[in-house]
């Protein structure tokens, strides 16, 4: 936790900062990726959907996501999707709150009136 006394928060951003913690916990599961329809070949060399554009798979609904860099699908059925959209849906907000944390974050460490301190005066590097 954050000592009270350390940063000074205008009313403004304290006012923001509850909205954010209040709508972050509000927010529920988060599932991470996104949905797409898709119609697909197949493995099958000999099969219509190689040559033919009307023959191709599906539709699908695809759930997409990245997992260490690389992209995992997995195949919904509609019932699954009706669950899940409302969730992907909450990821998308939850990632918005916290950018916004961010943003906040910075604009309250950008006015810290205890932040005049001269480059080098330490002798160490400063950023
Ligand atoms: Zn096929």
């Amino acid at each position: 936790m954050t000592k009270a006394t350390d940063i000074r928060l205008t009313v403004r951003q304290q006012a923001k900062k509850r909205r954010i913690e209040k709508a972050l916990s509000e927010a529920g599961l988060a599932l991470y990726g996104s949905v797409e329809i898709r119609r697909t070949r197949c493995g099958n060399k000999t099969c219509a959907c190689q040559t033919n554009p009307d023959k191709l798979h599906g539709p699908y609904i695809v759930w997409t996501r990245k997992v260490k860099g690389k992209t995992v699908t997995r195949v919904l059925n509609d019932e699954q999707l009706a669950d899940y959209q409302p969730l992907i849906d909450n990821s998308r907000r939850v990632r918005e709150l916290v950018s916004e944390l961010h943003e906040l974050t910075i604009e309250i460490i950008e006015a810290d009136s205890r932040r005049r301190g001269r480059p080098g005066r330490s002798g160490t590097a400063s950023r």
